[in-house]
């Protein structure tokens, strides 16, 4: 019990670690799932946060070169101008550089604002110097013809629109300290269908650039398809193309601006790249390249730590009572199948030391003994297993007993039956089995399991309730039950019987000259002669008491007459002493079908009575 008790708790224990072992594994890989899954949505979030930066700053940036857009087209297209063009006349100029003047004070951006001919020749030009706006007079008015903004602006049909790079203003060969990023839209100036020229802007662009290139979370490069670095958030690395500086973004990042570079791979390096072609429609493919600044990306990192952390808790916090719940049932199983198991085996010793059994196989060797059978033949477990039931067995067991046996079970059937044995010490003893065949999974018989009782004690009982005491033979009882039977016999089967009654002679004489003890002996070696001279198939028993009879089996009256002489004639030879002369008289009958067994005993009885009358010592038939 206390064994069963403890393999309980061990098991308990052994489940619930078990599941504890488990729950904590589910929980670091979910956390380290959960850890990876975030680290993905990284890139998500990331993209998403800079898009949504750039987004509204680009919708800004939208407007404010329309707007521009807007002013140059407007001016190109205005009345004032078209007059000026048409007449040239000093009124018409003064109107045009009030009007540009106007324009250029109410856009703090804008630098310069020209008309300049189809020849290149300035023709209009206000400029803003440290917010002063100066309306340039005619002479000072210069040929442009050789800048590359002319010759390209120039070409443009009269519905389009030109915009500059965007570049460093540079004054009489130099760049113009401190930076001034400069951007120009032009619009062609048609008059009545004839190009006169272009209308120019200057933008200073750094509120532009600041705007495009500032952000708390995102370092920041602009830069143009050359890989030239337009602006970035560390200012040393501004204007590479005009700097000469050899720093261009290829440096800054190498390998990942490349022929075959896709957004998801250079997501993968953590740079977000997007185009403002669409803005700066100057064929400079202009870029803005975001990296998200170390402290974010710590920022992001910790977090999604602490997330996994979290669900890792979560998760062990939960596994341990589900473990509880796990292990309790499995354990509570356990502990059942252990006591059934426990009971069984209490109950298997209590068969196997109380219950004699064996099992056979086809062989008729033993395969499996009980303790109670080894004990019940002497012999151990290891000399019966293997053996036959020969070992055992008493001579007087027929082959017809155990062909019956074995017809029976190979038949599949049961068959019960006596065996009279002898033990290891040599002993009698008898059992009554109950033999059940056994039967393989194919239905083949492979031997039979037996239960065996010892009925010694009761055959020793059978034995005594039909023998005299005092001769061993059978008692008036046994032998009219084997009357009765023959008499049932002869009326089934027309078997026949005959039956012969021996009365010693003048005994009443031997009791009274030589005691009643010499008596007895006589009768006890009267007994002896009868069994000797008599088949194993008769029945000899006492009749009564100095009366034998002798119930012949199979056989008529001429032979049991002649049977009876040879014991009359066996008795007269035997040496009686110290009685002197010992006969007897026998009267035979045979049994004559439908007569009642007093009927034929009585006839034998008859003759016998002849036999005495006729001077004894002789056999009389009936
Ligand atoms: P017969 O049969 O020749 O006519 O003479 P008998 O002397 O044998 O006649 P009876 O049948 O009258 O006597 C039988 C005697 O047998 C009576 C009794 O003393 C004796 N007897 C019967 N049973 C026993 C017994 O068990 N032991 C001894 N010692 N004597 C017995
Ligand atoms: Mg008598
Ligand atoms: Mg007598």
């Amino acid at each position: 019990m206390t064994e069963m008790m403890y393999s309980r708790k061990r098991f308990y224990l052994l489940s619930v670690s078990f599941f504890i072992f488990f729950g904590i594994l589910i929980a670091i890989t979910t956390a380290i799932v959960n850890y990876k899954l975030a680290s993905k949505q990284n890139i998500e979030q990331i993209n998403l946060r800079a898009s949504s930066e750039l987004s509204y700053k680009k919708l800004y940036l939208e407007d404010y070169i329309t707007h521009k857009e807007l002013v140059v087209t407007i001016l190109a297209r205005h009345l004032l101008l078209n007059d000026f063009i048409t007449s040239e006349g000093v009124d018409e100029r003064a109107r045009v550089n009030s009007f540009f003047q106007s324009v250029v004070f109410a856009n703090p951006d804008i630098m310069q604002l020209r008309f300049i001919n189809s020849n290149g020749l300035e023709r209009i030009r206000v400029d803003r110097i440290d917010n002063e706006i100066f309306t340039y007079p005619q002479i000072y008015l210069q040929s442009k013809y050789d800048r590359y903004y002319f010759q390209e602006s120039n070409q443009l049909n009269k519905t389009q629109l030109w915009h500059s790079r965007i570049d460093l203003n540079i004054e009489h060969g130099k760049i113009e300290l401190p930076y001034k990023p400069t951007y120009r839209i032009a619009a062609p100036v048609v008059v009545n269908g004839e190009h006169k020229g272009i209308v120019i802007v200057n933008l200073l662009m750094q509120r532009v650039i600041d705007l495009l290139t500032e952000y708390a979370n995102f370092s920041t490069y602009l830069i143009d398809n050359e890989g030239e670095i337009i602006s970035a958030s560390d200012a040393s690395l501004a204007w590479s193309k005009y700097l000469k500086s050899d720093i261009k973004i290829n440096n800054i990042f190498p390998g990942a601006f490349n022929n075959d570079m896709n957004q998801s791979s250079l997501q993968k390096s953590n740079l977000f790249v997007y185009s403002l072609n669409q803005i700066f429609d100057n064929g400079e493919g202009v870029k803005l390249i975001m990296k998200p600044k170390a402290s974010m990306l710590h920022q992001i990192k910790k977090n999604n730590l602490i997330s996994a952390q979290i669900v890792a808790l979560v998760i062990l916090l939960i596994s341990f009572p589900l473990s509880w719940v796990a292990s309790y049932a499995p354990s509570k199983l356990q502990s059942s199948l252990l006591k059934a198991f426990d009971k069984i085996r209490r109950f298997n010793f209590i068969i196997d030391s109380n219950i004699a059994t064996t099992e056979i196989d086809l062989k008729g060797n033993f395969t499996a003994v009980s303790a109670k059978y080894a004990e019940m033949t002497g012999y151990n477990h290891t000399e019966l297993i293997g053996n036959t039931h020969s070992l055992i067995r008493h001579p007087d067991t027929t082959q017809k007993q155990l062909d019956d046996l074995w017809k029976t079970i190979l038949k599949k059937e049961i068959w019960q039956g006596e065996f009279k044995n002898i033990n290891k010490d040599g002993e009698l003893f008898w059992t009554k089995q109950t033999a059940t065949p056994a039967i393989d999974d194919k239905g083949n018989v492979t031997g039979y399991t037996a239960v065996i009782h010892n009925i010694t004690e009761k055959k020793k009982i059978e034995e005594l309730s039909i023998t005299d005491r005092l001769t061993g033979l059978y008692n008036r009882h046994k032998l009219d039950a084997v009357l009765k039977a023959e008499r049932i016999r002869n009326e089934r089967h027309n078997t026949r019987f005959c039956a012969a009654i021996l009365d010693a002679d003048h005994f009443k004489r031997v009791n009274d000259t030589y005691g009643h003890q010499v008596g007895d002996d006589v009768l006890v070696k009267l007994a002896a002669i009868i069994k000797e001279n008599t088949r194993e198939s008769d029945f000899c028993g006492r009749w009564g008491g100095e009366e034998f009879l002798v119930v012949a089996l199979e056989t008529d009256i001429t032979n049991t007459a002649f049977l009876a002489d040879k014991l009359r004639k066996a008795v007269e030879e035997t040496d009686f002493t110290p009685v002197e002369k010992v006969t007897v008289s026998i009267g035979v009958a045979e049994y004559s079908r439908g007569e009642t067994i007093a009927h034929f005993i009585n006839r034998a009885d008859e003759a016998l009575y002849k036999a005495k009358q006729t001077g004894r010592n002789r056999v009389v038939s009936a």
